[in-house]
């Protein structure tokens, strides 16, 4: 891809960041599941954390590509630090750029641009995940204005050390699309309690946590865009967010491939190394091709929507999203494949890359449930 100058320096900067402060303690951060205090300090000091945040509220700019090079760069290092990188778009910068008053603007994002805050974004529930309609926490008006909020969240990421949480409720009995609002909560709030840690399988260190909300009382204004209008909210900034999910798995990959290539040529059978059996390079070239196509068609996807054009936005987020993490997940198993025993060996980083490929698949709307949208907009 073709950069202008600012964004080679952007992601030259970021990537020699990650290979100091990220990919050496990787292991570790997998290994102990612990929070990365000093991941969230750097890239703090960097400015990574508060991308997106207009010059006008005191923050750096950025746009769609600036946050998918920081989200890519970061990958390359650890699936967890790039979770970590622009943590607060899909909670707060996105949600109030394109829905929030003024007022909110200028309360939370001044704040988001300082680099400390952290924000998580809680729609899912037990017995809603994909069917976000589904969901069963509750927001009532009172007479006052203020919204008493009733109900449980599962598996929301940051939760643990979240400020701010953008929870989603519904506030009527209809159809999903007038009936969700969505508000965002000061996670101090009476009422506002963390459940149980879940357990998982990959990108340790990013912690995921039930929250219960026991009659928790908020005022008004902390609701986000129009009341009930929070489903069609939350579906537009998942596809705004969407590609960032791509973005930080093709940083995976390209990980998983360079230390691949890289093997191919150390590594030594039947008197050769591995990268001379003809079995192997056409696993490399598999690879480089699908990492090629996952590439220009994530950049190409962002060039489209940071020109302004979202005519195509839901399409283009969910073939993004779904083919850009399929690819990791195709690549991350071929590389295990070619460390053999290494590769399944913990003492070597594919393994890890592997897990936490797997998980792109399932958030921010799983894999089905994008060919589900793409399909059905080619037909309709
Ligand atoms: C590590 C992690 C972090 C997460 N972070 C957050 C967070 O910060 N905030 C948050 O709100 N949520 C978060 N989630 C939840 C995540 O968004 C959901 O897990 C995801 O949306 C899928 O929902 P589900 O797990 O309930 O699966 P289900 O909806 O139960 O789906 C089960 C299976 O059925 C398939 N399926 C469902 N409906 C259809 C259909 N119509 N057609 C075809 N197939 C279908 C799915 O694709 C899947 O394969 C996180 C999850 C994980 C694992």
């Amino acid at each position: 891809m073709r950069f202008s100058e600012e964004k080679v320096a952007l992601r030259d900067a970021v990537r020699k960041m990650t290979e100091k402060e990220i990919t050496p303690f990787a292991a570790e951060i997998d290994e102990s599941d612990r929070f990365p205090e000093a991941w969230k300090k750097v890239m703090g000091e960097m400015g990574l954390l508060q991308m997106w945040v207009p010059e006008e509220y005191g923050g750096p700019g950025g746009d769609l590509t600036g946050v998918c090079i920081v989200k890519e760069e970061t990958a390359r290092g650890s699936l967890t630090a790039s979770a970590l990188a622009c943590n607060n778009s899909i909670a707060l910068i996105l949600p109030l750029l394109h829905f929030g008053t003024e007022a909110q603007k200028q309360k939370y994002l001044p704040r988001s641009a300082c680099g400390e805050l952290m924000t998580a974004v809680a729609m899912t529930e037990p017995h809603a995940g994909s069917d976000v309609s589904g969901m069963k926490t509750r927001a009532v008006q009172q007479a006052n204005g203020d919204y008493v909020i009733t109900g449980q969240k599962c598996w929301i990421t940051w939760a643990e050390r979240a400020d701010y949480v953008l929870v989603f409720a519904k506030t009527g009995d209809g159809p999903p699309h007038e009936n969700i609002s969505c508000f965002l909560v000061d996670s101090k709030t009476p009422g506002f309690r963390l459940g149980r840690k879940e357990r998982k399988m990959g990108r340790n260190g990013a912690p995921n946590h039930e929250i219960f909300f026991d009659d928790m009382v908020v005022p008004g204004d902390t609701l986000v865009g129009e009341l009930g209008k929070g489903f069609s909210a939350c579906m537009r900034i998942l596809d705004l967010n969407r590609p960032t999910i791509a973005a930080s798995s093709l940083g995976l990959a390209q990980a998983a491939f360079d230390l691949s290539v890289a093997y191919c040529k150390e590594r030594r059978a039947f008197g050769k190394t591995i990268g001379q059996f003809q079995g192997m390079q056409f696993k490399l070239a598999d690879m480089a091709m699908k990492l090629e196509a996952a590439r220009h068609m994530l950049y190409g996807i962002c060039d489209e929507i940071d020109s302004g054009d979202l005519s195509r936005l839901q399409v283009i987020a969910s073939m993004c999203k779904c083919y850009v993490t399929d690819v990791a997940m195709e690549v991350t198993t071929e590389a295990v494949s070619i460390f053999g025993a290494n590769g399944y060996s913990k003492e070597y980083p594919l393994e890890r890359m592997m897990r936490d490929a797997k998980l792109n698949q399932i958030i921010e709307g799983t894999n089905e449930i994008h060919r589900m949208v793409i399909g059905r907009a080619l037909v309709r």
